[in-house]
């Protein structure tokens, strides 16, 4: 069941149709000591948005259907671990022929990259390898860590975050991914141990997902 965010009175209303239904809006005045027209903007939303509907000489019903504009707020309630994908991970030694062999058999567009202590130190997109490509550089021969964004320049997100937030931070930032991390303390530092990715598809995967549910 999809959340809805109604208002005490709207929600109040919501119940007494349950309970009473047909029932008109004098009834429903009746019961909450309101006139006619000081409900009139709350029907008017519950039966737009689908949640009641009015029937003339009748009166209101309960539909039981979650309206789509509240699609929004099951976006806003979705944590990133319940959507995060799999990350594709290579060492900051890997060369970049090797790390575009790796784009192309994972399928994927932005790989993540771990330093010796195994923990998040950068990423390499598409357009990255391409710029180190077209130049004259052996590209066997240079690593991925020479080219890659480098920490702490990588916006990350954590898994208890919400899909709304990430998604907001592809678009903010302009990138196509989002390294999915658990921040650990090592010392005084904080490292970021890579355990997923929410990327543009994962989005647009679950965009499809919700409108079908
Ligand atoms: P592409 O370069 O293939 O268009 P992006 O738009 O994702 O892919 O990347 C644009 C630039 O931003 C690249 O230089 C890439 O290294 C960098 N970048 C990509 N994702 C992130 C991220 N999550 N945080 C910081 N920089 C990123």
């Amino acid at each position: 069941m999809i959340p809805i965010e109604l208002t005490p009175r709207q929600a109040m209303i919501v119940d007494i149709v349950k309970k009473y239904e047909p029932i008109t809006s004098e009834q429903i005045a009746d019961k909450l000591n309101l006139t006619r027209s000081a409900l009139r903007p709350d029907l008017a939303i519950l039966t737009m948005t689908g949640i009641l509907e009015a029937r003339p000489r009748v009166g209101y019903f309960f539909t039981g259907k979650v309206p789509q504009s509240f699609l929004a707020q099951k976006i806003k309630d979705l944590k990133v671990d319940q959507i995060k994908a799999l990350p594709v991970v290579i060492t900051e030694n890997t060369s970049v022929y090797d790390a575009i062999v790796t784009l192309f058999l994972t399928d994927v567009g932005t790989l993540f990259v771990t330093g010796d202590d195994g923990y998040l130190s950068g990423l390499v997109s598409r357009k990255d390898l391409l710029k180190i490509a077209i130049g004259n550089a052996d590209i066997h021969k240079i690593p991925v860590g020479i080219v890659m964004t480098r920490m702490p320049n990588i916006v990350t997100i954590t898994p208890e975050e919400s899909v709304y937030e990430a998604a907001k931070k592809i678009v903010v930032h302009q990138v196509d991914a989002l390294p999915v991390v658990k921040i650990v303390l090592e010392g005084k530092q904080e490292k970021f141990k890579i355990i997923g990715k929410v990327t543009k598809t994962t989005i647009t995967k679950l965009f499809v997902e919700l409108v079908e549910m």
